[in-house]
């Protein structure tokens, strides 16, 4: 799996490759048979298979290995028609995408608009958004939603690597270290402090991963913890967090 999209607030646990998708989404067809992609590697027969494509299912058929449930809709070019912009396709996979795993038609919106207010569209964009999403759904209504899996069985196409868990902290980069500067306190520079909120906190790392400064540690929690005397107060952490758990508060000092 190379991209993701989150749909809940639930805290990641598990990360990596998945052995056994029910469900696997390819925004492109050209990359069904690609060997650098494999989006395929890992499907059986109880594996859905949504595709974006201007061919027809019985002619993807013949193209691919894949002996499960095909479903297959041009949203390309329903994308086009309702917002003249390819930037919406993922609101149209995801809109399919959604009505497979059995999500209702009204909680997906409500997530949608969320989406839209925080890309800041323009308000004829974000209608369009929402008109494509409901032409897509009312495409995909007759779809079957996603069946329990039947019995587990893991078909492996690439063989996976199992690698021993590291808690994160070690992974922590330090300015402290040989032929780094830490004498170099960049704070002063600050006007707004990063301070976080542990309680909307889900532990993703992005501000630990993100920070340019690695002024951002993690606890043995997990919980990230900001080194103010090294903090330039860029503030990238607060607006790359996804949950909002930081929030920019002004130097009084
Ligand atoms: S404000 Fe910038 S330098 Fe400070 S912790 Fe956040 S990302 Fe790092
Ligand atoms: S503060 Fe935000 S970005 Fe950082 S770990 Fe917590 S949820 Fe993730």
């Amino acid at each position: 799996m190379a991209a993701f999209t989150r749909i809940a607030h639930a805290p990641i646990l598990e990360r990596g490759a998945i052995a056994q998708a029910d469900l696997v989404v390819v925004a492109d067809d050209t990359l069904l048979n690609e060997p650098a992609a494999q989006p395929l590697a890992g499907c059986d027969a109880q594996c859905t298979l949504l595709v974006n494509s201007t061919r027809d299912a019985a002619a993807l058929r013949q193209t691919t290995s894949h002996d499960g449930r095909l479903l297959v809709v041009d949203f390309t070019a329903l994308a086009l028609d309702l917002t003249q912009t390819l930037a919406s396709l993922s609101t149209a996979l995801g809109t399919a995408t959604a009505h497979v795993i059995g999500l209702a038609l009204e909680d997906n919106l409500a997530g949608l608009n969320e989406e839209l207010d925080d890309a800041q569209l323009s308000p004829a964009q974000h209608r369009a958004n929402l008109r494509l999403a409901q032409a897509t759904d009312a495409l995909v209504r007759s779809w079957e939603p996603l069946q329990e899996r039947r019995e587990a069985t893991v078909v492996l196409a690439t063989p996976l690597v199992e690698v021993p868990f590291d808690p994160p902290w070690c992974a922590a980069p330090s300015v402290y270290a040989a032929a780094n500067s830490p004498a170099r306190h960049t704070c002063s520079w600050r006007q707004f402090r990063p301070v976080l909120h542990p309680e909307h906190c889900t532990r993703c790392w992005v501000c630990f991963v993100r920070c340019p400064e690695a002024a951002i540690t993690l606890d043995r929690d997990d919980f990230p913890v900001v080194d103010y005397d090294v903090c330039k107060g860029c503030l990238l952490c607060v607006h790359e967090c996804p949950t909002h758990a930081l929030s920019a508060e002004k130097e009084v000092r």
